[in-house]
């Protein structure tokens, strides 16, 4: 089988065809393989598939070929393809795709996204598109102010659908639905199916052709899972370690709270390691300049939390650390996915404290998997280190002009906890509440303002070490192992 017959057996035209080699493609993933032909009919498409499986290539080849060889003409400030994205990050990387595949085609595009200026979306959409890439918030902003007009959206997608609607978007969806014409092709990709998905998808899909491709990250070898046992209080030793001994040249390191990550970042940073933080209190243009940095290869770690990662796409990368086990054990399945991608090996490593201990047992009840605990070869603790805070619990918010910069809505806003009513948010990036911010009210953590771990009975080989008092000395060294300080 060579490079364009697998490809073109699905019935991808010669410009996409030329481009999907140039990207270095040679065979279609599963779910490509899967969705194409079905999108090239013109059906809708309910999809069962996360990132990381091919899926944007999936559904974007056949609408640049859709919008190629249909009718329509692209007009100023009215798409012919509408996709959704529940993130910024996300938005820019599937524009990125459209500008990679649609290359050969004359196909125009643009991405729309809050955080950032409107005036430039403003003067982009007095051109023609055919392809918009956008937020729901930010979409609805121009809508209203009649920058756009959606009555000549043939193509509709709407991409990791699941996300939108944990982040609060299924009003700001409905609002746009109501701006779209009846008919259209619908194409909705989700990773999970809830109750909501199954409405929304019901509601929106027209006799949808159904694919699904195996939850990979629930099923795939080529993540390499392994824990280390290690007091909150040495995990950035352990950490700085690990990249050293290890050699790990692009490492992207999750850390439950947005302080943790500047904090982390700020400490790497003086260790000699190139480092930067994203999370939601972030520019938008500090988030995109220190993901492309890490991209090509200036920046060795990038630190972010759940929510600024999400969606994120770098090719190959082969090293995602869990700094702290997150509280909602879905979220590390949306962790280790960011690598192990399109058949390329990864490896995942947590960092685990004892107070993490029950996190952990509810990750391997999720995953059905048992996560190696390991020692860290030549790892040895420092001593008379001053204790480390716990993570508090929740986390003040700034006001959300001063988080969001200009634009009326929220982009990373959330609706609802995923679970619990009462009590700290499931997420630190992800505060409670009904998704409307709340201007400049700040959460107080409720936990102790530091703890120091107790030794107790039972623990891993490495316990010795972490937990031995010894004589203080800065920067002991002990069988050939760096303590970094
Ligand atoms: P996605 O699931 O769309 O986020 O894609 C995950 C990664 O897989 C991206 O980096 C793509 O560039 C890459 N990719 C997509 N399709 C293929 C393919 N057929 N072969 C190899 N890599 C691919």
């Amino acid at each position: 089988m060579n490079i364009e017959h697998s490809f073109a057996s699905l019935g991808l035209a010669e410009p996409l065809l030329r481009a999907i080699a140039e990207a270095g493609y040679r065979t279609p993933t599963p779910i490509q393989a899967q969705a194409i032909p079905l999108v090239l009919e013109g059906g809708d498409l309910l999809a069962a598939a996360q990132t990381g499986t091919g899926k944007t290539a999936g559904f974007t080849l056949p609408i640049l070929q859709r919008l190629a060889t249909g009718n329509g003409k692209a007009k100023p400030g009215r798409p012919r393809c509408l996709i959704l994205t529940p993130t910024r990050e996300l938005a820019a990387q599937v524009k990125e795709s459209v500008d990679t595949y649609g290359r050969f085609l004359k196909i125009t595009s643009m991405v729309m996204f809050g955080g950032v200026g409107i005036q430039p979306q403003v003067n982009a959409l007095r051109k023609p598109v055919d392809i918009l890439v956008a937020t729901p918030g930010r979409l609805l902003d121009h809508a209203d102010q009649r920058n756009v007009d959606l009555s000549g959206v043939e193509i509709l997608v709407l991409d990791e659908a699941d996300r939108m609607l944990d982040m609060g978007f299924i009003r700001d969806i409905r609002k746009v639905l109501a701006l779209l014409p009846r008919q259209r092709q619908n194409l909705l990709f989700s990773a999970t199916f809830s109750n909501e998905i199954r409405q929304l998808a019901d509601g929106l899909l027209h006799q949808p052709g159904y694919v699904e491709v195996a939850r990979r990250n629930t099923t795939t070898e080529l993540v390499e899972q392994t824990a280390h046992r290690v007091p909150q209080k040495h995990k950035r030793h352990l950490l700085s370690h690990l990249i050293r001994t290890r050699m790990w040249y692009q490492v992207l390191v999750f850390t439950r709270t947005k302080h943790g990550a500047n904090r982390l970042a700020e400490q790497l940073g003086k260790e000699g390691f190139g480092a930067a933080a994203i999370h939601g209190n972030k520019s938008q243009g500090a988030r995109t300049r220190a993901l492309a940095d890490f991209k090509r290869g200036k920046l060795q770690v990038l630190v972010a939390t759940d929510i600024a990662a999400r969606g994120l796409d770098i090719d190959q990368l082969p090293q995602v650390v869990n700094f702290e086990l997150p509280n909602v054990p879905e979220d590390y399945v949306h962790r280790i996915g960011r690598t192990g991608r399109a058949g390329a090996r990864g490896c995942a490593v947590s960092l685990v404290d004892p107070e993490e201990t029950k996190h952990l047992t509810a990750i391997e009840r999720l995953i059905r998997q048992k996560i190696a605990c390991v020692e860290a070869e030549g790892f040895v603790a420092p001593v008379a280190e001053p204790a480390e805070p716990a993570e508090p619990a929740r986390e003040a918010r700034p006001p959300r002009q001063a988080r969001e910069g200009q634009g009326r809505r929220v982009q990373e806003r959330p609706h609802k906890p995923r679970r619990a009513k009462a009590g700290p948010p499931l997420h630190p990036d992800r505060p409670r509440g009904d998704g409307r911010a709340r201007g400049g009210k700040e959460q107080r953590s409720t936990e102790p303002a530091a703890k120091v771990p107790t030794p107790r009975r039972g623990q891993d080989r490495q316990r010795p070490a972490l937990f031995a008092a010894k004589p203080s000395g800065q920067g002991q060294r002990k069988g050939g192992g760096s303590v970094p300080e």
